[in-house]
This record gives structure tokens, C-alpha cells and sequence, in this order.
């Protein structure tokens, strides 16, 4: 947990009253590019100390009587407590609530803990076939990438554009391909290359050191017969990827924009209305999301890369790890 500001601490706490939620044993917590930025105190959570995680999957221990949930059930863990009465609630965008009581790992306690309170309409039970760790990392990077392909409206016979294979990419890249569009993947380093034609990319287009994005728009023309991609989706974020990856669709595409940095966006409007160009954005994801994304991984379509699993004791090595930017797919924080 969070003991204080910028500072990560083991240590043991009371366990968390059920009161009206459930209880869940935690199993497998992904560690994500989010805990750094509590870490650099870009994010702080409401109040110290604080138990970090956002991505866990376990077992019921407890759960509040008519939830259809049992002590012993095996579930993922979905991160966003939405208040279940807005309009967007009822509609099904419950990343889009208008009252949340939070988000856990975020301003709810999460799920470093060997102990995870969370409502029971949170829990997605999990097929045997699907692990701990895999179920995990569905409720942050799976289910993220579902929504965005969702929203995108990605299509049998579509061309899509994915630029970034980190955690949120691989995963953009194996649902854009299971939605039967044809993947081209934009990777940083040879070695993602390949990581991005497992994940099913039929081409990459590699741009060492994330330089020479000014090439990309032409690129992806050369490998589309000259009419550009369908689709974009950006997990990079720069003001330069951004508009290389506007400039790489064709006629009528969506650039979906996923993940961020400081830049702005800037781009003419003639540039896109001549080509009727739509630009989305996609947050986190709807409860469904995260349904879909365990039933794909149940049947065998969507897979996790897990990096390495470490015990809870051993996070701030995970975390050292991710900073270096040494860990390929994502570090798991496991229980026994
Ligand atoms: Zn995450
Ligand atoms: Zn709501």
C-alpha cells in the first residue's frame, strides 16, 4: 500500500468489513503503468494509507445473500464502482457514471491485499480454463481493448492500424483480429515485432526508438493499395502519433484514441472533414467489456503475456522492473 505520498509499503492492516459488498481473496493483481504515477504522486488516492491495484482476480469468501455468488467462486474483478442508478449506469457505459463511489485501486482500496472489498455486481465469474492471472489482467488491458474495438465499430474486412504493442496494444491487436480486421501493428523495437504478429498482426511496421513516425501515413498506404487504414488506435499519445495516425486512415476511418500524454491534438478541420474522418476516445470500459473479454480468453481466442510473478512482498521489484520498461506484457502479483 500507499503508506504515504511517493512512498510503497508491505505491511499488515485489519481486514476489510464485507458491509453490504463482498469479499473476495485476492489470487492475482496485475501490476500497471498506473501504480508509478501514485508512485511519482502524479495520481494521489483520496487518503493515506491506501492499497493500490486495480486489475484482480480471486476467490469469494464472502458474498451478500441473493448476489447469486458463493464463498469459493472464482471471479475477476471489474474496477469501477459505478452507483448503478444514472442513466449511464442503466444503459450499460458504467465507465461513463455520473455519481461513481469510486474506482478501486484508484480512490477504493485495491486489490494489493490479500483481503479485496468490492460490490458483488463487480464479480465476472471465471471458466476453469481461465487462470487467476489472466483473469486479472482482463480487468484492465482485456477489457479495455474490447471497449475501444467496440466503440471503434471494428469490421470483418476492415484494416486497423494499432500503434503501441505494450499490455493495452497486444491486446488491441488480438480483439481487432478476432472482429476479423486485418492488423497492422506499429512497434518501437523488433523484438515487439514479433510479440505483435503473435498477438496476430499480419504486418509491422517497426520505427526503431518510436522515430520517423512522419513515414507511417505512407506506409500504411503501401500496404493498403494507396486507400489508408480503416481504423487507428492510439496507445502512445504524442501530438506527433496522433496526427501521423490521422493521416494514415482512409476515407471515412476513426482514430481512437486510447492512451495519452500531455500533447494536444492538433489538427486542421479541413484536413478532416475532406475525408469525413471521426475521432474517438475510449476510457477504461463498461462491466460488459470485461464479461467479453473473459469469455473470449475462455475460449482460447484472447490470451495475457505475463511477464513474471512475484509474491506482494516482492512489488516494488515489479514495479522497478516496469520503470525500466524491462517487462513485456505484464508483472503479476500472485498468491498462493
Ligand atoms: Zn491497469
Ligand atoms: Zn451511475
Amino acid at each position: 500500500m500507499l503508506a504515504e505520498r511517493g512512498r510503497l509499503e508491505v505491511t499488515d492492516v485489519p481486514a476489510p468489513e464485507a458491509d453490504g459488498w463482498a469479499l473476495v481473496a485476492t489470487r492475482a493483481a496485475g501490476v500497471c503503468g498506473t501504480e508509478l504515477h501514485f508512485l511519482d504522486a502524479m495520481f494521489d488516492p483520496p487518503a493515506f494509507p491506501f492499497i493500490l491495484g486495480h486489475e484482480a482476480a480471486g476467490v469469494v469468501q464472502d458474498a451478500p445473500a441473493g448476489s447469486g455468488l458463493s464463498p469459493g467462486d472464482r471471479v475477476a474483478v471489474y474496477n469501477m464502482v459505478g452507483c448503478g442508478t444514472c442513466h449511464w449506469c442503466r444503459t450499460g457505459r458504467d465507465e461513463l457514471c455520473a455519481r461513481p463511489a469510486g474506482q478501486l485501486g484508484f480512490s477504493l482500496d485495491g486489490g494489493f491485499s490479500d483481503l479485496l472489498r468490492v460490490p458483488a455486481a463487480n464479480l465476472i465469474p471465471l471458466p476453469e480454463s481461465v487462470s487467476f492471472e489472466t483473469g486479472a489482467i482482463l480487468a484492465c488491458s482485456g477489457m479495455t481493448a474490447v471497449h475501444a474495438a467496440r466503440l471503434a465499430g471494428v469490421s470483418l474486412g476492415s484494416t486497423a492500424v494499432v500503434n503501441g504493442v505494450g499490455g493495452v496494444g497486444l491486446m488491441v491487436i488480438q480483439v481487432a483480429a478476432i472482429a476479423g480486421a486485418r492488423v497492422i501493428a506499429v512497434a518501437d523495437a523488433e523484438a515487439k515485432a514479433a510479440l505483435a504478429r503473435d498477438a496476430g498482426a499480419s504486418d509491422v511496421v517497426v520505427l526503431e526508438g518510436g522515430l520517423g513516425y512522419e513515414t507511417l501515413p505512407e506506409r500504411v498506404r503501401d500496404l493498403t493499395g494507396g486507400l489508408g487504414a480503416d481504423h487507428y488506435f492510439e496507445l502512445v499519445g504524442s501530438g506527433e502519433t496522433m496526427l501521423a495516425g490521422l493521416r494514415s486512415l482512409g476515407r471515412a476511418g476513426t482514430c481512437t484514441i486510447i492512451g495519452y500524454t500531455g500533447d494536444d491534438l492538433v489538427v486542421s478541420p479541413v484536413e478532416l472533414i475532406l475525408s469525413e474522418l471521426r475521432i474517438l476516445s475510449s476510457v477504461a470500459a463498461a462491466r460488459h467489456d470485461l464479461e467479453t473479454a473473459v469469455r473470449l480468453a475462455g475460449e482460447g481466442r484472447l490470451r495475457v503475456l505475463v511477464d513474471t510473478r512475484y509474491p506482494l512482498d516482492e512489488v516494488e521489484t515489479a514495479l522497478e522492473r516496469l520503470r525500466a520498461r524491462q517487462v513485456h506484457g505484464r508483472n503479476v502479483l500472485v498468491w498462493d
